[in-house]
């Protein structure tokens, strides 16, 4: 990525200004710049031809000939925050590319660079089928969503024999997604909290048979519905804010001593008001989903859904007034919802005080995308365990049918078996654990129909996560 300087007048107060634009990787790279004199904000657009050519849109003001009368210098990068009174490659943070890796070392931005490559690729190539799989998802229209599936998964992982499988499909194929963007994110909170909230779908845990019940209230309610769709809709609109929201990633990597400097960076990019309602749905919605993360939690601690008990150091205003049922909680205003989330990591974001620079904000935003991917497994989840009726147990017995994405499991005594899984309340219990992804091996028969991101992506996912048992390591 190269740099293009554009000698430009403020419509306002006539000064000279130096744009010094760096080059993404959009077409168009829509940006407004602040004029340092006089402190007007103007838009403008570089069009980029795909190889060396750039071409300059302006929405107000000229562009001047030459720098000959220039008198100040803003530097702007759609890609990567930038340093704004940088004037010149020769000082200290004059290119953002450079500051960056001087940052984030060679490997650090070459890993940021390939997740953004990889990211675009998959978009490009997958979103739009994606997209339609999952409105068929959401309308429950399995006629088109198996047909729509072929184009997607290679089809050793395609089998809809059950239909907890249409369920996990989906799933699966956003988590391969976005895979580069969790699996570099120093965070891990997605992964953690759907390790968290997998675990407690355990049939050890001393509650198990009250969680089914509850999924099956549940999933059928035009609320649960309501907030599935708005997740993807979520979803989909952070895919399309992607540029807008890399360099949010790029500044999650940098290392702790670094992150004040996250402050002083600036992004140029005309996308605020998108990112701050994106923040502000997800952030509510992926609220909405504490009400089944809340009374599962209840229903494995309590054994029943609707049972609030005060948990120790909880905000004494909440601990005071316990909701009544699930339905008293779900009208809660949302901070008050959250003290009642003990699981390892919080589900959501805080929200912190205005007025935050808008590097910072781009990071927050960037960082819904753990929560709104781990409510969709929450719903799932639910989903899976309301739906299926009956499962051979025994299969979950065998050697590598469970994986390491749920807690341990034990084998269930002979009581069990006859009782609590007894023909009539059989609970689900073969889906705790993910169905094992295996990388292709070498020489299968099929491995030229995978495609090769799929391939890629399965292998990031489980040298990551060690998810792959032994006979696959
Ligand atoms: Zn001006």
């Amino acid at each position: 990525m190269g740099i293009t300087r554009c000698p430009v007048e403020c419509p306002g107060c006539k000064t000279g200004i130096v744009l010094r634009l760096g080059v993404g990787h959009e077409k168009r790279q829509a940006f407004f710049y602040v004029c340092p004199k006089c402190q007007a904000a103007t838009k403008g657009a570089l069009i980029w031809d795909g190889g060396a050519g750039t071409r300059l849109e302006l929405a107000d003001g000229r562009k001047l000939k030459s720098e000959k009368h220039c008198t100040e210098v803003v530097t702007i990068n759609p890609e990567i925050p930038a340093f704004a009174g940088a004037k010149s490659m020769a000082e200290p943070g004059g290119s953002a590319f450079i500051t960056f890796f001087q940052w984030l070392g060679g490997d650090g931005i070459q890993q940021c660079q390939g997740a953004f490559y990889q990211m675009r690729h998959l978009l490009d190539s997958d979103w739009n089928g994606l997209s339609r799989l999952t409105t068929y998802y959401l309308n429950r229209d399995w006629k088109h969503y198996d047909a729509a599936l072929e184009g997607l998964l290679p089809e050793e992982h395609r089998s809809v024999s059950a239909d907890w499988m249409r369920e996990h499909h989906i799933h699966y194929l956003y988590e391969l997604l976005f895979s580069a963007i969790w699996v570099l994110d120093p965070g891990k909170n997605f992964m953690e909290m759907k390790v968290a909230w997998n675990a407690l779908w355990s049939p050890d845990r001393p509650h198990f048979k009250n969680l089914v019940p509850f999924a099956q209230a549940e999933v059928n309610t035009p609320l649960f519905e309501s907030t599935q769709r708005a997740l993807f809709e979520q979803i989909g609109r952070y895919v399309n804010l992607m540029s807008a929201m890399f360099p949010g990633l790029l500044c999650d990597m940098l290392p702790e001593k670094h992150q004040p400097e996250v402050d002083r960076l600036r992004l140029f990019r005309d996308e605020f008001e998108l990112l701050r309602d994106l923040y502000i749905q997800g952030f509510e919605t992926s609220h909405k989903v504490l009400r089944w993360v809340i009374g599962t939690l209840n229903a494995d601690i309590h054994g029943d859904p609707n049972r609030f008990l005060p948990v120790p150091g909880m905000n004494p205003q909440v601990a005071n007034r316990p909701p009544k049922n699930l339905d008293a909680f779900t009208n809660l205003p949302n901070a008050s919802k959250r003290e009642w989330l003990i699981l390892p990591t919080g589900l959501i974001q805080r929200d912190d005080r205005p007025p935050l620079p808008y590097t910072r904000f781009v990071q927050q935003v960037h960082r819904i995308l753990h929560p709104l991917l781990a409510c969709i497994t929450v719903l799932k989840i639910m989903r899976i365990y309301s739906t299926v009726k009956w499962v051979d147990w025994y299969s979950l017995l065998l050697p590598g049918a469970t994986g390491e994405w749920a807690s341990r499991r034990s084998r269930p005594r002979a009581e069990e078996k006859a009782g609590r899984f007894g023909r009539d309340d059989s609970y689900c219990v073969a889906f705790m654990s993910e169905p094992k992804l295996r990388p292709p091996r070498k020489g299968h028969p099929r491995s030229g129909k995978c495609k090769p991101y799929q391939v890629k992506q399965v292998r990031n996912v489980i040298t990551n996560y060690r998810l792959a048992g032994e006979a696959d390591a």
